[in-house]
């Protein structure tokens, strides 16, 4: 509304209140001018006031729209700023915008906003987004976008729905952070990390191989003689040390020889294997087991005395005699012998009478348990 609409309108007004008095008949020449100078000040006062909200509002709206592009300005330095109708369909493109995207702003207004989506990011990816923007609520999230050399860029991304007075969404603002040179340092930092740790694993495994192959026998597993002769060491030191028994049984397979010629030396190999898982699961945990060499073999007990390590001795015989294995027909039989550690014996004189009693099984008949004897 203008100063002259005012007017007009106050005009209008008087001549209505003088019609009314004149159809009364009392409309003097006094009361008329009384009416034209009240109305000359209604009307001087009202356009007056009027004038003060006019600029006031006037002034009041500049600085608001000054704020606004100093916002703008500053939103477009940093940000990648676009709009879109409700349908996707790009309606506004800042210049940062054209700038990462490498599209010039005339390929980009008009245009389904999908132009950037790059084809690793699934659509599911986007479903979040628009049940979120749908529902006329904000949406934030990572996006990897494509520019139009088909390289990628990732951008932090809000979304903002734009509602009318009515509260339906007539436009879409997405403002965007380019994050591409975090996101890729952090994914290098990623590979870098999972290249470690694979180089971490294959030293660990080959450290255990390594340590295997120094400690281990390699058709059995179990102790090989080397090792074994360092925890025969240790174990006769302390058992003198702490006057504990110590017996050590040595058995060998009967007719060995038998079985490789009948079978073949593959047999021969599995049989052994088969023979040492069996009786690894039948001794103690302390019980030292070892491959002497060939088909002879070593138990050293801890705390035994040689009638117990007797009675292992002959369980193992007899659940060796009765197993079924693979491949041989025939019952496969080990004979031992056994010495219990004395206070003169060093390892290799301990050795010999646990072996000279092993001689005497198999002088005895084989598949048989015998003790040392002076
Ligand atoms: P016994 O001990 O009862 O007197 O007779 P034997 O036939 O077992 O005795 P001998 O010592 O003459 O033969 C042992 C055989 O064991 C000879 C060798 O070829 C075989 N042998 C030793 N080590 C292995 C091995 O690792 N694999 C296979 N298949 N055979 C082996
Ligand atoms: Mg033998
Ligand atoms: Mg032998």
């Amino acid at each position: 509304m203008t100063v002259s609409d005012l007017f007009t309108l106050i005009l209008k007004l008087k001549n209505a209140i003088e019609q009314i008095i004149f159809e009364n008949g009392n409309l003097s020449f006094a009361l008329q001018s009384e009416i034209d100078s009240l109305t000359l000040q209604m009307a001087n006062d009202l356009a007056s006031n009027f004038e003060t909200i006019i600029s006031s509002n006037r002034n009041y709206k500049s600085e608001n729209s000054n704020l606004l592009a100093e916002y703008k300005k500053a939103v477009d330095l940093s940000n990648i700023v676009s709009k879109t109708n409700p349908k996707g369909v790009i309606t506004y493109v800042n210049d940062k915008f054209c700038e990462i995207s490498g599209y010039t702003r005339d390929e980009l207004v008009g245009k389904p906003h999908n132009i950037i989506r790059h084809p690793d990011m699934p659509r599911e990816a986007f479903k979040d987004l628009w049940d979120t923007i749908k529902a006329k609520k904000s949406w934030n999230g990572v996006v990897t976008n494509m520019k139009k050399d088909g390289s990628q860029y990732i951008v932090d991304t809000t979304v903002i729905p734009i509602l009318d007075v009515d509260g339906d969404v007539i436009e879409y603002i997405a403002i965007r952070h380019d994050i591409t040179e975090l996101e890729e340092t952090k994914q290098q930092l990623r590979n870098i990390n999972k290249a470690m740790k694979n180089k971490v694993d294959e030293l660990y495994s080959m450290t255990n191989t390594l340590e295997q192959k120094a400690y281990k026998d390699k058709l059995t597993g179990i102790n090989n003689r080397e090792n074994f002769e360092d925890i025969f060491s240790i174990e006769i030191a302390n058992a003198k040390l702490n006057d504990i028994a110590l017996s050590l049984i040595i058995f060998d397979v009967d007719n060995f020889k038998l079985v490789n010629d009948t079978y073949g030396h593959q047999a021969g190999d599995i049989l052994l294997q088969d023979m040492v898982h069996l009786i690894e699961n039948n001794i103690k945990k302390g019980d030292i087991f070892a491959r002497w060499g060939g088909e002879e073999f070593v138990i050293l007990t801890p705390a035994t005395e040689i009638n117990g390590a007797y009675n292992l001795a002959e369980n193992l015989r007899k659940l060796v005699h009765s197993y079924v294995f693979k491949f041989v027909e025939n019952n496969l039989t080990l004979s031992f012998g056994i010495a219990q550690l004395s206070s003169e014996d060093t390892k290799k004189t301990l050795f010999e009478k646990s072996d000279k009693a092993l001689y005497e099984a198999k002088k005895n008949g084989r598949n048989r348990t015998e003790l040392y004897k002076v």
